[in-house]
């Protein structure tokens, strides 16, 4: 932790609760690696004092700021400017001063897609089968979007919000009953999961059973956006079948770099983030 002094400069990560948020951890050790003067908090804030919070962090100077739920919504009218690729999530999780106003952005897109692009593949011709229709299915299929998939599949439990889900993205997606997916595996080479169904305590749980996973192609990619537990029955059962299994720590540890180099405007080093957060998670 660096020494705080008079001139020590503001960030950090707003939520309801935040306690169990490792953005601290990371962030303060990326600045600490890099020797500035900058610290970054934690700040729970209920929702009914959002507005209020805002106000007062331009009064004090924060220079920037994550936002984790329940606030990723609800923050954009708030804010003076919003850039498109949050417009086209529809949630903003990285805030920063700009000419006196706030600006937002969302870099779960850029942090989701990082480990899909470390083999350089072409993915035009494949398609992504997303589990869930929530908030993070949004920043998963603007990223699937930006890697520009052929086709993307939504599967969810609630038809009415999965039509309120499909009007709302500026993506083309096909969504489907969750009866579909044995069907919809098949010819799938991305299999998301972005239900919290699998994460701690309930570590024996998995939205999808054996005897569908092993409709999923051999060599397809399971992604799951837990990660804890690591690797989570999604990913034992994704891999069982002979699929790549990718879990959700990345897509943190990503998402957090981007938005560290936007406050600091200098490259940051994410080796050390992610260094930090599997010291965290006991991971090797
Ligand atoms: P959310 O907005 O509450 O969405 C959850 C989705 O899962 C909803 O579509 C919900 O369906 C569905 N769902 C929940 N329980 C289900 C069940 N039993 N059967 C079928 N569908 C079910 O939550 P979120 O913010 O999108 O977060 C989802 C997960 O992603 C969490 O585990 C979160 O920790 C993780 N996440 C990870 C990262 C990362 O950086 N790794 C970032 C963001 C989120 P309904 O709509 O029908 O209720």
């Amino acid at each position: 932790m660096q020494q705080i002094q008079g001139t020590t400069k503001l960030l950090g990560v707003i939520g309801y609760p935040v306690e169990h948020s490792l953005s601290p951890l990371m962030h303060n050790a990326a600045i600490a690696h890099l020797n500035l003067d900058y610290v970054y908090l934690p700040f729970p804030i209920a929702p009914s004092d959002l507005s209020v919070a805002i106000g007062g962090f331009g009064a004090i100077g924060l220079v920037g700021f994550n936002i984790t739920i329940p606030h990723k919504q609800a923050i954009m009218p708030l804010l003076s400017e919003i850039s498109p690729v949050a417009q086209a999530v529809g949630a903003v999780n990285t805030v920063w001063r700009k000419s006196g106003g706030w600006y937002g952005t969302n870099t779960d897109v850029a942090g989701f897609i990082a480990p899909l692009q470390d083999d350089n593949r072409d993915w035009t011709q494949c398609i992504a089968v997303i589990l869930g229709n929530g908030g993070a299915a949004r920043a998963v299929v603007a990223g699937c979007r930006a890697a520009c998939f052929g086709e993307i599949h939504v599967v969810g439990r609630s038809p009415q919000k999965l039509a309120e889900f499909k009007s709302s993205c500026y993506s083309p997606l096909q969504i489907h009953p969750w009866e579909k997916l044995p069907e919809i595996l098949r010819s799938a080479s991305l299999l998301v999961n972005t239900t919290p169904i699998g994460m701690y305590p309930h570590v024996d749980e998995s939205p999808v059973s054996a005897e569908v996973m092993a409709k999923l192609p051999e060599g397809a990619i399971a992604y799951d956006l837990i990660y804890n537990p690591n690797p989570t029955l999604f990913l034992e059962q994704a891999q069982a079948v002979g699929a790549r299994a990718i879990d959700g720590l990345e897509m943190l540890i990503q998402q957090g770099g981007a938005a560290l180099q936007m406050w600091l405007e200098q490259p940051v080093p994410v080796d050390i983030m992610r260094q930090s957060l599997w010291q965290k998670l006991g991971r090797t």
